[in-house]
């Protein structure tokens, strides 16, 4: 007598939609270009995907981390995950497939589950760690969801820049009264705009860096502050108008706002006495580099405090968020480095081009273990700041490869471009 066919079990990993913030993280993280994604929701696909786990870590959310073991042939399409409003229950397997590995086979096992994690099917590294610095604080993520999001009131809402630019960035503070939203710098918050997309459905979340710090855009005070740029062009330059962001800007005192988060887990500032940063930012990526300077500022006078270098690039001085307070920082207690490319009567210069004048000193702080690097800002950015970062290294006569390992695994570089 013949025995049966063995049934093939996959353990399919899926994206909770409920959770998942849309930030593509996970789309250009995958090396095998497994996850895709429409106006609707990131998905997973199933006849791509290796398990190989470089997603995971990156993910501000903790969405990308689902499992559901299944029929290999019954696997959720990708048509189906797109469709989702949230995660299927897990179904119980047929008997023959649930007698397990002996009589069915499980495809793929994830990689870091099985101990294979970094085997030759993750081809491309990422810039960044996936682990913060060893002396981080712990944050809290994911407090707030889609379905129970936080009501925080609009206490502030002024432009940081020039009035007579085309960049319109807005710093806003919300206050959460006394309801708990515990936060670190270099966490983001999710809002939801109100009102529906094109489709119909309630507009997705969309994220916003943290400019303040844990205690507080007022020391001692439950609120927070944002830094967010009114989009009215897309990628492209074609006419758009930004959903959230222009929600956000025109906000009023005493408006309420709908928050989702806390976010990230990664890009996390390190606590420990004379930790150096080295913070590389372009327009509103200054954010966390705000919350990360102000809190090293409320510092001062402890032995708490180490060395602090900014990169801060924009086109022009009035196009720079928060110019004024910046300059007004004291000289011994950050090194400020502005690259101006379109200010009337000056050269062209990117951050990219200040990272090698101050060869020396970055040099300096590259090496010393206690200096982490933040990178925040536009996509195009990594590329240019890590060429920089590696001639540095390269003309001291030393291994660039080696370094950025040791920063990734020491949890020492991070970059958070959108
Ligand atoms: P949408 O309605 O989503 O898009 C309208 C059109 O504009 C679309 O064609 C879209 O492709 C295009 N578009 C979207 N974003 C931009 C952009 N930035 N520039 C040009 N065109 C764009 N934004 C901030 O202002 N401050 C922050 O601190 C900040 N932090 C972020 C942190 C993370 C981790 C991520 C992933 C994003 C962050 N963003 C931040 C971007 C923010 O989440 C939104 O994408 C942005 O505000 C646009 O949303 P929107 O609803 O206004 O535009």
């Amino acid at each position: 007598m013949n025995a049966p066919l063995p049934v093939e079990v996959l353990k399919q990993h899926l994206i909770d939609p409920e959770i998942c913030i849309r930030c593509n993280t996970c789309e250009e993280t995958c090396p095998v270009d497994a996850i895709t994604h429409d106006s609707n929701n990131y998905v997973v696909d199933p006849e791509i995907c290796n398990g190989c786990m470089a997603c995971v870590p990156p993910c501000p959310t903790g969405s990308i981390d689902n499992w559901r073991l299944v029929v290999r042939a019954e696997a959720y399409s990708v048509q189906d995950q797109l469709g989702w409003e949230e995660l299927p229950q897990e179904k119980p397997l047929p008997v023959d497939a649930a007698a397990g590995e002996e009589g069915g086979q499980t495809m793929p096992a994830p990689q870091a589950e099985s101990g294979l994690a970094q085997t030759a099917a993750v081809t491309v590294a990422p810039p960044g760690a996936a682990v913060p610095p060893w002396s981080a604080a712990h944050p809290y993520v994911n407090l707030y969801t889609h379905k129970t999001p936080i009501t925080a009131t609009v206490v502030g809402n002024y432009r940081v820049t020039g009035a007579d630019t085309e960049s319109d960035i807005h710093h806003i503070v919300l206050d959460f009264g006394e309801q708990p939203f515990p936060v670190l710098e270099g966490q983001s918050i999710g809002i939801l705009p109100p009102g529906v997309d094109a489709q119909g459905r309630p507009h997705h979340a969309r994220q916003y860096s943290l400019a303040s710090p844990r205690d507080g855009e007022r020391a001692g005070y439950n609120n927070l502050s944002l830094t967010v740029k009114r989009v009215t062009q897309d990628h492209g330059g074609a006419a758009a108008h930004g959903v959230c962001s222009n929600y956000l800007c025109d906000l009023a005192k005493n408006d309420t706002v709908q928050v989702i988060g806390p976010f990230g887990h990664t890009f996390l500032m390190p606590n420990h006495p004379q930790a150096n940063l080295i913070m590389i930012c372009t327009g509103t990526g200054s954010a966390p580099m705000r919350a990360m300077t102000e809190r090293s500022r409320r510092l001062i006078g402890t032995a708490d405090i180490g060395k602090l270098m900014l990169f801060f690039g924009a086109r022009t001085e009035r196009e720079l968020p928060y110019f004024g307070p910046l300059m007004k920082l004291p000289r011994d207690f950050i090194d400020i480095n502005l690259a101006l490319s379109r200010e009337p009567g000056q050269p062209k210069r990117y951050v990219q081009d200040l990272i090698r004048e101050r060869a020396a000193h970055v040099r300096g702080l590259l090496a010393d273990r206690n200096t982490c690097i933040y990178v925040c800002g536009l996509k195009g950015m990594e590329v240019g700041v890590l060429d920089a970062l590696r001639d540095v290294v390269v003309q001291s006569g030393e291994d660039w490869s080696i370094l950025h390992d040791a920063l990734r695994r020491e949890g020492r570089l991070h970059f958070e471009t959108y």
